[in-house]
Parts: C-alpha cells; sequence; structure tokens
C-alpha cells in the first residue's frame, strides 16, 4: 500500500503537501469502497454483480461509487467513479452504477449519512416480495434501525422514480428501507455504520420470518423503540 503510494505520488508531479494531503484522502475513500464491496459479498449481503455502494467526503461533497456490473472480487481503485452531488462525474473511466441518481438523492436529503449500501439479502428480500414493512420486532432493530423498515413502492431498477419511492420510503431518518421485489437500502454515517443497518436489517427479517411461521410476533411499542434508539444515538458506548 505505501509503495503504491509512493510510486503513485511520485508519478504524479504534485509538489505541496495540500495536493499530496487530498491524494491521501482520495486513496483512503477509493481503497475503503473496494474493501466494502468484497465484504458485502463475504456478509452474504448479495450475490454475483448484483447491489452497489458509495461513500461521501463529508467536507467536499464527493460521492465515490463502485462501477456498473463488475464482480466485487475484480474491482480495483481504478475502477471507483468519484462525482459531485450533482452526478457530474469528476474522476474515473467505469460506468458507474445504475443507481447513482438514488445514492445522490439520497445524500442531498440527509446530510448525517456519509455511506449507502445497496444489498440483496435474502430473508428481507421476502418482505420486498410481499411489499410489506418490517416492523421492529427486536432489540438491536430499534437500535440500530429506528423503527419499521418501510417498503418503497415498486419502480424499475435505475429509474428516477426507485429514488424518489427510496427516499420517501427512508423519511428523514430511516436507517433502512426494502426495494420492492428488488433489495434493500441501507445507510450509515460510515461504511462501518452502513454495514451494521444491513446485517441488523437481515437478522430482523429472519427472526420475523421465523416468528411468523410459528405465531403470532409481538411488535415494540412505539414508546420503547424511541427509547431504545435515541440511547443508542447519545448514550451507548463508553465515554458516552
Ligand atoms: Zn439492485
Amino acid at each position: 500500500m505505501e509503495t503504491d503510494f509512493n510510486q503513485e505520488y511520485s508519478e504524479s508531479g504534485l509538489t505541496n503537501s495540500s495536493d499530496m494531503l487530498n491524494l491521501i484522502r482520495n486513496m483512503n475513500y477509493k481503497a475503503e469502497l473496494v474493501r466494502a464491496g468484497k465484504e458485502m459479498l463475504n456478509r452474504h449481503l448479495t450475490v454475483e454483480t448484483w447491489g452497489n455502494l458509495s461513500l461521501r467526503d463529508p467536507e467536499k461533497g464527493y460521492v465515490y461509487l463502485t462501477p456498473s456490473a463488475m464482480p466485487y472480487d475484480t474491482i480495483t481503485e481504478e475502477d471507483v467513479v468519484v462525482c459531485d452531488l450533482d452526478g457530474n462525474i469528476l474522476e474515473g473511466s467505469r460506468k458507474p452504477t445504475v443507481e447513482k441518481d438514488l445514492h445522490l438523492l439520497v445524500y442531498r436529503n440527509r446530510p448525517d449519512i456519509n455511506a449507502i449500501i445497496h444489498t440483496h439479502p435474502e430473508d428481507s428480500l421476502v418482505f420486498g416480495v410481499l411489499h410489506q414493512d418490517i416492523p421492529a420486532v427486536i432489540d438491536e432493530g430499534a437500535q440500530s434501525l429506528g423503527g419499521t423498515v418501510h417498503c418503497a413502492e415498486y419502480a424499475l431498477p435505475g429509474t428516477e422514480q426507485l429514488a424518489i419511492n427510496t427516499l420517501k420510503a427512508l423519511g428523514k431518518d430511516g436507517m433502512a428501507c426494502l426495494l420492492a421485489n428488488h433489495g434493500a437500502i441501507c445507510l450509515g454515517k460510515d461504511m462501518k455504520e452502513a454495514f451494521k443497518t444491513g446485517t441488523v436489517l437481515e437478522m430482523e427479517a429472519r427472526i420475523y420470518l421465523k416468528a411468523l411461521s410459528v405465531g403470532k410476533p409481538v411488535v415494540l411499542s412505539d414508546e420503547n423503540v424511541a427509547y431504545m434508539r435515541d440511547f443508542m444515538l447519545h448514550h451507548y458506548g463508553q465515554g458516552k
């Protein structure tokens, strides 16, 4: 990694430390996105080339997107596409994910979010196929997802309508939503949190599905969900 950076730096012709700092930051976002693509496969949150991921640099407002239709285990930093919040491509020669506009619409409307993973998770998608929301039935769901996960109305992949329906289903503070007959959108303040969102959503869907098969699941009260979400956001962890 260090060798690659030194080589790129020496070949870049950059002469001052702020250019160098920008190059380091740029590389970190790209490396993080490449690593996250592999993690999505390893965590079984998608198969083959489906799904996509993005990161936002909150300082510059740049968005880093995975390329379209490339296997995650072959994507390198050069394949990452960088654009601004209006969708103008700033860097990269690959065609970006077909859901580029969906990612950008979420970032423009949710300043609290800097990472988005679009997953195709099996158990969550059972409810997406039924066009059903997933209620808060486990404490982890209340803490990490903040309540009911809504299913966005169906629209074709890659369309503006899908982006609009997604934003509506997420609302102003939702951390995840289902895409009807398609998959899920999972948000985070960073990539680590986006994966937590995706993992907890899939766990909650799996447990809810099993509970439905043997009885009538008890949904957590709005009051308890609000208490746990607030605790997670403001008091959970060392030093809070
Ligand atoms: Zn998809």
